[in-house]
């Protein structure tokens, strides 16, 4: 089987505020690659960040998007969230929000109420996922995925576990509806171990080490808050897991189509965009 190649890797560096409550760190962004990264737009990671008790409510007051979907994920704490379709929830530790902005939400994205409160730490992940032109004006929804709802596979070896938020593992399939062909895999690995994960060819594919410590494809060592990303050709990538260690897995089909974004809004022409910005100033969301 062919080995998938290292292209690059990102090693995060810096971080800034989303709103005045999540301190994230551009993992990759289309605004810098594009191709590479396809069907994928943008991955920001808050790492673990201290937050005390508060009465005032902390996040992202209500804003727009048109044209793809934000995939966030909670690794500790909570978040909730509220949109102008009437659509609430709140997301805590291994739960996933898989949301469709189509042809336009307008969202909030805060922290939950009580953990605001109490206080505690924080560490998410909000993955961008691109749609191909037929669907971006499609009707905005909601996947709310439940840590107990995601499938989990035990990899051989005792190497650890993988959630399957989207695409398929071995036979298993991931809970996620989506578009396009996308695997989210959310891997808790056992230091100590390998494993070599298995992939379709013509996948483009990165891998955010969140926290430990892994040697990829014999080569590359990653730590905490680092990226690789890998060829779309091959099939595999090895993986010796040196300590215990929690690492997201995304690859997909590129979408070959131009792509063309501002601030909130990722669509296929600058008319398009400029389009969404009067839709949405017309109060048409
Ligand atoms: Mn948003």
């Amino acid at each position: 089987m062919n080995t998938k190649k290292i292209t690059r890797i990102n090693k995060g560096s810096g971080s800034h505020w989303v709103g005045d409550g999540f301190p994230v760190t551009t993992m990759f962004s289309y605004q810098t690659q594009t191709e590479e990264i396809s069907p994928f737009l943008l991955l920001d990671y808050a790492g673990p960040t201290e937050f005390e008790s508060s009465e005032k409510a902390r996040g992202v007051e209500k804003h727009p998007h048109r044209g793809f979907e934000t995939v966030t994920i909670v690794y500790q704490g909570e978040l909730e969230h509220s949109d102008n379709s009437g659509n609430a929830g709140k997301i805590g530790p291994g739960d996933v929000q898989w949301m469709t902005a189509g042809r336009g939400i307008i969202h909030e994205e805060m922290h939950g109420r009580e953990f605001t409160r109490k206080g505690g730490t924080l560490e998410m992940v909000q993955l961008w996922v691109n749609l191909p032109a037929k669907d971006k004006m499609s009707q905005p929804k909601y996947q709310e995925i439940l840590n107990s709802n995601i499938p989990v596979v035990n990899l051989t070896g005792d190497a650890g576990v993988m959630r399957l938020i989207a695409g398929e593992y071995k036979g298993t399939k991931g809970i996620a509806n989506t578009f396009t062909d996308v695997n989210l895999w959310d891997m808790r690995l056992n230091g100590g171990h390998k494993t070599e994960l298995n992939l379709p060819d013509g996948h483009n594919t990165s891998i955010l080490v969140l926290s430990g410590k892994v040697i990829v494809n014999n080569t590359e060592t990653l730590e905490g808050k680092e990226l690789a990303q890998f060829s779309l050709e091959g099939e595999q990538i090895l993986v010796d897991i040196q300590d215990d260690s929690v690492l997201l897995l995304m690859s997909g089909q590129p979408i070959d189509e131009p792509v063309v974004g501002r601030g909130p809004f990722v669509m296929n022409t600058a008319e398009e965009i400029q389009a969404a910005m009067k839709d949405y100033g017309a109060g048409l969301f």
